[in-house]
């Protein structure tokens, strides 16, 4: 049987992209990789119950227009927004006063809004470390007092966007390393190291992301995509690895690992741009453009890992009121091939959202960690069990609780990074380049057709507004269905 079109990848744009191109009455076939449905959307199921997202968990900017909302809606998945809970930052010798903190972060807010589009614009070499991190960076100098520091926020340390940055006040002497270490939380976000991120891009995105308010779909996001699917009339094939595309006289062949093949008359490939990376120049056949190979190549995947400890109880201090805990590094060396487990921990900004307060429906007595591209590295290269127990160590170091907790009684360790079918978190915001090779226009080229627009590609990495993230996904699924949807019509006269 011959399809109209095949989409390859059952995460959200393929998701999104079968149900929009079966309600126009095309026929569609999906082809998955894995044993299920959902990508990068993916969540753990613990003891008691919890159900914790390990890839994407938030739908940010929920209440400024990101299409997840409404996609949520539709098919009666309630979506939560957290209660505001205030986050605590430690320094090396426990927790930082409240009045530290604001004043800490009203640099970091002032640095990051002073690198934001900088004009003229810096050499394509220039990374925002080279801009935030030197010795005349507002991140290091104290801006003016306010009226009552006491009434900074830090609340927006909930587990809903743990590293964004809002204060307003600040005062006194700023003390360098606990400020960088502040910094460096911003690679969680990034997914790549501060010394890699183009500082002529710095901020570009945000003027179009969705962000704001977040929200948490109930049950998960890895639900909400297969329910995406499910009301879709797509037929849909799990453990279908495509290895060869085929422009042919009528459209396309797709071959599969297992020795299947498949016709349509168009395709769309969701497949990540990880693992683009990683497929010979025969897997699409005729070969790609140059052009389009060259984004590939030049265009980068970020890094994102959670770690995930489940206890019995939830021993940690103030574990009823507290969103999250933030861990400036106690060593002021970062942690390199050669560092212990321990010595990464204690080398490494750490953002940890405590899922035990009741900032959502169903607490769990359970500490997620999000690791950014240093600590990640090196964590995968251990082994899984071993890390836990050396970070259930840190823990009781950092936190200092009065009685000996008990040890985790689940984990979990992502590995984005080696997974075969993403290799990878995200893609990142544009990276340094020496002559301005790289520029968010990456994106859109990664979304450009070929082959008279018989392939066409969708997925996070082929959105240049909203790249990296579940709303370019979704969006990207749209307009290639509108597209296909249009070019079938066509094919048909
Ligand atoms: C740790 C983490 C946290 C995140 N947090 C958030 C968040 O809170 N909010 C947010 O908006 N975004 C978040 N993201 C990003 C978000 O998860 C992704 O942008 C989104 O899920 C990508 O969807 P996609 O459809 O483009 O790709 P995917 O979900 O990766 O789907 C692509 C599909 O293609 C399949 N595939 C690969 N190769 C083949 C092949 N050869 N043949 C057939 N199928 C193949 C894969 O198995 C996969 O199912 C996070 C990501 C990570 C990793």
């Amino acid at each position: 049987m011959s399809y109209d079109t095949i989409i390859l990848g059952a995460g959200w744009a393929g998701s999104v992209a079968a149900k929009e191109l079966t309600s126009k009455g095309h026929s569609v076939l999906v082809l998955e990789a894995r044993d299920r449905v959902g990508g990068r959307a993916k969540t753990w199921q613990g003891e008691g119950g919890a159900k914790i997202d390990v890839g994407c968990s938030w739908i940010h900017g929920y209440r400024e227009g990101n299409p997840a909302k409404k996609i949520a809606k539709s098919l009666g998945v309630e979506a939560h927004l957290p209660k505001p809970a205030e986050g605590l930052v430690y320094g090396p010798d426990g927790p930082l006063p409240k009045e530290k903190v604001a004043a800490l972060r009203s640099c970091l807010s002032a640095a990051q809004a002073s690198f934001k589009l900088p004009y003229p614009a810096p050499q394509p070499s220039a990374s925002l470390a080279s801009a935030l991190l030197s010795s005349d960076s507002p991140l290091f100098k104290p801006s003016s007092p306010s009226s009552d520091p006491a009434t900074t926020d830090v609340s927006s340390t909930s587990p809903a966007n743990p590293s964004e940055v809002t204060s307003s006040a600040s005062s006194g002497d700023v003390d360098k390393t606990l400020a960088e270490g502040l910094a460096r939380t911003l690679e969680i976000p990034l997914g790549l190291k501060l010394e890699k991120a183009s500082l002529k891009w710095a901020g570009w995105e945000t003027t179009t992301s969705f962000a704001g308010s977040d929200a948490a779909p109930e049950g998960g996001y890895e639900a909400l995509v297969n329910k995406v699917l499910e009301s879709s009339k797509a037929k849909v094939e799990l453990n279908k690895i495509a290895d060869s595309i085929k422009k042919t006289e009528s459209g396309v062949t797709v071959h599969t690992s297992d020795g299947s093949s498949y016709e349509a008359r168009t395709v769309i490939s969701t497949i990540p741009l990880g693992v683009l990376k990683t497929l010979s120049r025969e897997f699409f056949s005729p070969a790609l453009p140059e052009r389009l190979q060259e984004a590939i190549a030049g265009t980068h995947v970020g890094f994102l890992e959670k770690l995930l400890l489940q206890y019995p109880t939830a021993w940690w201090p103030n574990a009823s009121t507290i969103g999250s805990y933030t861990f400036l590094p106690t060593s002021s060396s970062q942690p390199t091939e050669n560092s212990s487990i321990e010595e990464i921990f204690d080398g490494s900004s750490l953002v940890m959202a405590n899922f035990a307060a009741p900032s959502l429906p169903n607490p769990s007595p359970t500490l997620l960690t999000y690791l950014s591209e240093t600590p990640a590295k090196l964590l995968l290269k251990q082994d899984p069990a071993e890390v836990v127990k050396a970070y259930h160590a840190f823990l009781v170091k950092r936190l200092k609780p009065s009685t000996t907790p008990p040890q985790p009684e689940k984990y979990n360790l992502t590995n984005w990074l080696t997974d075969e079918y993403s290799y990878g978190a995200t893609t990142t915001p544009s990276i340094v380049s020496q002559n301005g090779e790289r520029s968010p226009l990456d994106f859109k080229e990664l979304g450009r057709p070929v082959w008279e627009g018989k392939l066409g590609f969708a997925g996070e990495h082929t959105e240049m507004e909203h790249r990296g993230s579940v709303a370019g996904a979704v969006v990207s699924g749209f307009r290639e269905a509108d597209r296909v949807d249009r070019l079938l019509e066509l094919l048909k006269e």
